[in-house]
Formats: structure tokens, C-alpha cells, sequence
């Protein structure tokens, strides 16, 4: 059995399956606080389901002054179907308020200004960083990101801030934000919790928890 998977052979051949893979949710380039809006309703819930709601959300909203003026119900209930509809509209409400007030309605580029926004982790934060201004800052750790590294050996860590470090140490910073999307993708296709589908996996001959 393979002892460790390779930063190098790891990226390579991401890269070869995956060579173009994209955040899968769906908004408006000329508004780019959709996507943020997007990935605070992607939570606990799939990209699939957010794609179903915001179109509605985002004309009955159609800019980040109705988020402020429109009572919170309405957008409680327009994204209910999405889950945690409550801690979701509050954050979505709080933060067009804080983009108005404090960045003049546009979407900070930087880490710092962006976990400032209610709502917005390391997470978000990095989806956003790579999506709408192709930085590199740091990694997406998701549950699929956060379960493959543990199992090909690139973490040994439980938290999403210690995997992201570890990630950052070990693969190159160039490609951390496709990487983060390229792992999403075979976290689905791939390496699924509970039952990875090693034998067709494409990692299968230098991964250690292959058929663990
Ligand atoms: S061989 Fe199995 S455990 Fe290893 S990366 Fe592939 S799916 Fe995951």
C-alpha cells in the first residue's frame, strides 16, 4: 500500500479529471454580491436547491437595498426551502446593510474585509476571493475537502482552519482556489462519505485509505 500520496501527483491528476471545475452556483456577474448571497444559502444545503431559489430571490431583490428595506419575512420565506431559512436571512440582511454602509455596495476583495460581513467565514470568504477576483488566499475546507484531505494524508487536523493550513503548507498557492473546487467535485464523485468508490477512483494506486 501506498505510504503517502504527493502534493505534486495529487495536483496533476485533479488536474487532468478536473481541468476547468467551477463553482457550481449560479449568479449574476454584474451583481457580484449574488454569489455571496449564493454561497450564505448554500450552507447545509446543496448547490442545486440554492440554484432553485435565487433566481426568485434575486428579482424580488434585485439590489442590495431591498435587502435592507423589505421586512425579513419576506426574505425568510422567499429562501425557506434552502434550510437554517432564519439565521440565513438574518445574515443576508445584515450584510447588504454592511455593503451599502461600509463598501459603498461592492463586494470587498480582501480576507480580512470579507470575514468582517455577516455571515462570512474563511469558507465563503475564499469561494468569493477566487470567484470573483482570481486570488489565491487560502482553501475552501468543506466537509469533502476536509474528509479527502484526512484520507489521502495531506491532515492529520479536525478543524477547517487547521486542514486549510495544512493544505496551504502542501500544495502550490497558484492553484489552492481550482484545487478547492476540484476537491469539492470528487468529494462527490469519488471520495463520498461514508463508501468512497476507490476502485474506480483515479487516486486509487498512491492513495493509503485506499478500501479503508
Ligand atoms: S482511493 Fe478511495 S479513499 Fe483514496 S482518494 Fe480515492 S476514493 Fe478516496
Amino acid at each position: 500500500m501506498p505510504k503517502n500520496i504527493t502534493a505534486s501527483d495529487f495536483t496533476r491528476r485533479l488536474g487532468d479529471h478536473y481541468p476547468d471545475e467551477q463553482c457550481h452556483l449560479d449568479y449574476d456577474k454584474d451583481r457580484p454580491w449574488t454569489l455571496l448571497f449564493a454561497v450564505i444559502l448554500s450552507a447545509q444545503c446543496t448547490d442545486k436547491r440554492v440554484n432553485m431559489v435565487t433566481p426568485t430571490l434575486f428579482s424580488e431583490f434585485p439590489d442590495l437595498g431591498a435587502y435592507v428595506a423589505k421586512p425579513i419575512e419576506t426574505l425568510e420565506s422567499t429562501i425557506h426551502s434552502t434550510g437554517f431559512y432564519r439565521n440565513k436571512a438574518r445574515s443576508i440582511h445584515k450584510c447588504a446593510g454592511q455593503l451599502l454602509l461600509k463598501h459603498n455596495g461592492v463586494v470587498p476583495d480582501t480576507m480580512e474585509a470579507l470575514t468582517d460581513l455577516a455571515g462570512v467565514g474563511r469558507k465563503t470568504a475564499n469561494v468569493i476571493l477566487w470567484n470573483l477576483f482570481r486570488k489565491n488566499i487560502g482553501f475552501v475546507v468543506d466537509t469533502h475537502v476536509g474528509r479527502i484531505a484526512q484520507r489521502v494524508g495531506l491532515s492529520r487536523q479536525k478543524t477547517p482552519v487547521a486542514i486549510e493550513k495544512d493544505l496551504m503548507k502542501k500544495l502550490p498557492q497558484n492553484k489552492w482556489g481550482l484545487l478547492s473546487h476540484q476537491l469539492v467535485q470528487f468529494g462527490r464523485d469519488f471520495c463520498k462519505a461514508p463508501r468512497p468508490k476507490c476502485e474506480a477512483c483515479f487516486l486509487n494506486d498512491i492513495c493509503p485509505k485506499k478500501g479503508l
